[in-house]
This record gives structure tokens, C-alpha cells and sequence, in this order.
């Protein structure tokens, strides 16, 4: 606020009551104070303002990550990011003010490093996921160990909030072991630090995807379900909204938080509306369970880019169930994008050039009611 303003202010609330009634809230919320009594200089002024949370995100190098340190950069928190690879985070640099994007190593084996990446925040989040095992890695490794460490870092140096993102179908007696490993996680984590906020995103399409992507992108693509499991796809930038949010509402610690989309898809529907965006037939083979899935362990265990995991096909036979009992994006007062809406935003690139095409020029085009799909303003 500038001094003329300030001293206007003040001057109207002598007048005015009310007036003064809204400015002594707006004093208040310039100072909160978190769980455990700490104040926080909350600053409106964007990515160049100074004070602000101190965030650490783990996982911030893969999808949803930047959905989040993206929100909290630039309303001026500074932002830790926990970081493997250097190729990898370089994105996000430039989501923030210089000096509030903070890289460092950290391997998830070394509790040294996970206590540095967490012991300055104020609220750390666990992105950490990995949809197949790796050679050094396997699920258990990732979603409970992981998770374990970083949660007991987050405990010994009592910071204030953990949100810690897991999956739908997070389920002790899955036959999928990567949904077995997250609902173990979710209790290694509650068990350690029993505030913590447990977020299960269904299956999320953005920029960056492995739904609307892989889709598009798969001139064969091949399954075993015959691309029937059905769940709610949602928006990657809602979650980022819901995560950000948890930050500022203290009321969401210790809940847990399930986040889908607005419509219930079966996966051949959006293979369906992915066909009609990008003007093209992807072919979808359907192998038996029996060959696909020992077919798909193997090339996971032998190929070293992701080409899919003995998992993944077992994945494809379940589908998603809702926890009656979690809260929701209503709960959070966000409502969720629908994916139909969205996917021409994100598979204009599949399309060929031949389909941009300019709006008919002449009256004789208008009358011959040439048809054109999309225009460029
Ligand atoms: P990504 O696979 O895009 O990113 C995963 C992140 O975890 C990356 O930053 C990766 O780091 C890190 N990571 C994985 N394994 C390790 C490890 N062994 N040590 C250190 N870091 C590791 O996941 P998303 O962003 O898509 O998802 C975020 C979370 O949401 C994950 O927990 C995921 O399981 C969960 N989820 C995602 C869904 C989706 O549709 N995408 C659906 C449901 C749940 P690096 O870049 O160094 O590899």
C-alpha cells in the first residue's frame, strides 16, 4: 500500500466505521500464523514481493510439479526443489523471482539431504511417484520408503504442514501393487506425522500427460482391458489449485482428499475424442492379459525408456473407486474442469497443418459452406 493510500485510509476509518472494520482485517491477514505459532508475512504484490511461505516440493521435476511451484513462485513463497537430475529442473528457474527458486541434490536413499531440503519450510509436499520399478527402485522403494523418510524429516523438524499426494484406488488389497504401495505409504506417513494432508488425484491430462499424450501419440496402441476401465479424469492445473490451497487453509490438515474430474470416461472414450481432436485413427491392439502383461515385465525390466510394466496391465482391470468418506474439490470451493473442454487446447499440436485453415474469403465459399475446423485470430 502507498503512504497517500495508507494515510487516506486511515484518515477514512476515523470517519467511518465500517470502513474501519475492513481495514483492521486487512492489517490482520497481512500476518498469519501457522500450526505451530509462527508468523508469516503474507504478500500480495506477486512473484516480487518479499516474505511469503517457504515451500519445499519433492517431485517437483515431473508433471504435476510445476502445476504447484509454479502457484506458489510467482505469489512470492520461496520455493526448495529437491532435485536428481539438472537437466530436469531447469523449467523451473524461471517460475519465480531470482533467489526464490532453490535447487538442491537429494537422493531419496540419503536422509541427510531430505533433512536440508525440508528443515527452512513451512509446508513440504511428497510428489514423488513412479508409475513402474526402476533398476534401483521398485514401487515399495519409492511410495513407502520414501515417503517414510521424508515424513520423519518432516517430523523431526516440525514443520508446520505435509500434503503428501498418493493415488486413486490407493487400496491395501489392490492386485496392483503400485495402488498396494500408496496405500501403504498413506499409512507410513499418517503413522510418522499424523497431520498430514493426503491428496489421491485420478488420472490427470494437461500439457505434459501420460493420458491424452500417449493417446495421440501411439500410432499402435495396445492393451488388454480393450481400453475399458473407467475413471474421472482431472485436470492437472485443479490439483495444482487444490494443492496451493491446502497451503493457505490450516482446516485441511489431517484430511485426506480425493480429486477427480466432473465425468466419469471409460479409457476408449477418450481414445475416441482424442481421434476426433487430432483428425486421425490411432490403431488400438488388444492382447490377452496372459501374453501382454508377462510381455510388458520384461521390456520394463530389459528396455531402458518406459515402454510400460507388468503392473500398468494389471492397472488396466481396475476401476476407479471413490472413497465415500474423503473430502473433495467441493470441499475446497474449486470446480473441476471437464475434460472434453479441454482437449483441442492440448492436442492442437497432433493435428496436421492441413487443418488450419483460414475462414471463407469470398461469398462463393460462404455459400459452398467451406468447412474449416480451426481458426487462427
Ligand atoms: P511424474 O512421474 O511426472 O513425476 C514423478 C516425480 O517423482 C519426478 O519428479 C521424479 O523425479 C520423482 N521420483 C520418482 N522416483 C524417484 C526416486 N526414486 N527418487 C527421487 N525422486 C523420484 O509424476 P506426476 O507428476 O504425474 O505425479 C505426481 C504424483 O501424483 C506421483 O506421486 C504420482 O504417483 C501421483 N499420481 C499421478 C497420476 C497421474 O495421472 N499423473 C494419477 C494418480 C497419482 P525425476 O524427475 O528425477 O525422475
Amino acid at each position: 500500500r502507498s503512504g497517500a493510500g495508507l494515510t487516506s485510509s486511515l484518515a477514512s476509518s476515523a470517519r467511518s466505521p465500517n470502513v474501519s472494520k475492513i481495514y483492521r482485517r486487512g492489517l490482520n491477514e497481512d500476518v498469519r500464523i501457522t500450526r505451530t505459532g509462527k508468523p508469516i508475512l503474507t504478500v500480495s504484490g506477486g512473484r516480487s514481493s518479499l516474505g511469503g511461505y517457504t515451500a519445499t516440493v519433492f517431485g517437483a521435476t515431473g508433471f504435476l510439479g510445476r502445476y504447484i511451484v509454479n502457484r506458489l513462485a510467482r505469489s512470492g513463497c520461496t520455493v526448495v526443489i529437491p532435485f536428481r537430475e539438472d537437466m530436469a529442473k531447469r523449467h523451473l528457474k524461471v517460475t519465480g523471482d531470482l533467489g526464490r527458486v532453490v535447487f538442491l541434490e537429494m537422493d531419496l536413499r540419503n536422509t541427510a539431504s531430505i533433512e536440508e531440503s525440508v528443515r527452512h519450510s513451512d509446508i513440504v509436499y511428497n510428489l514423488i511417484g513412479r508409475d513402474y520399478p526402476t533398476k534401483n527402485f521398485d514401487l515399495y522403494d519409492v511410495h513407502v520408503e520414501g515417503a517414510e523418510r521424508i515424513a520423519e524429516a518432516v517430523a523431526k523438524y516440525d514443520i508446520d504442514r505435509f500434503v503428501h499426494v498418493s493415488s486413486y484406488n490407493a487400496n491395501k488389497n489392490s492386485p496392483s501393487e503400485f495402488y498396494r504401495t500408496k496405500a501403504y505409504g498413506e499409512e507410513a506417513v499418517r503413522n510418522i506425522y499424523p497431520e498430514t494432508t493426503i491428496v489421491r488425484p485420478a488420472p490427470m491430462f494437461g500439457f505434459e500427460d501420460r493420458l491424452l499424450n500417449t493417446l495421440a501419440g501411439q500410432k499402435n496402441f495396445i492393451t488388454s482391458n480393450w481400453m475399458e476401465e473407467r475413471f474421472w479424469p482431472v485436470h492437472a492445473i485443479d490439483v495444482g489449485m487444490a494443492l496451493e490451497q491446502m497451503l493457505h487453509d490450516d482446516t485441511t490438515a489431517s484430511e485426506t482428499y480425493e480429486l477427480f474430474g466432473p465425468t466419469n470416461y471409460s479409457l476408449g472414450e477418450i481414445a475416441q475424442l482424442v481421434d476426433r481432436e487430432i483428425v486421425k485413427t490411432r490403431r488400438h491392439v488388444n492382447l490377452p492379459k496372459r501374453v501382454w502383461k508377462p510381455a510388458a515385465g520384461l521390456m520394463n525390466k530389459y528396455l531402458w525408456w518406459p515402454v510400460g510394466s507388468a503392473d500398468e496391465v494389471e492397472r488396466e482391470f481396475i476401476d476407479q473407486t471413490i472413497d465415500p468418506r474423503a473430502k473433495t474439490f467441493k470441499d475446497l470451493d474449486i470446480e473441476p474442469a471437464e475434460l472434453k473442454s479441454l482437449t483441442y487446447e492440448y492436442l492442437k499440436g497432433y493435428r496436421s497443418s492441413a487443418f488450419y485453415d483460414l475462414p471463407p474469403q469470398t461469398e462463393r465459399e460462404k455459400r459452398e459452406e467451406k468447412k474449416y475446423l480451426h481458426v487462427l485470430d
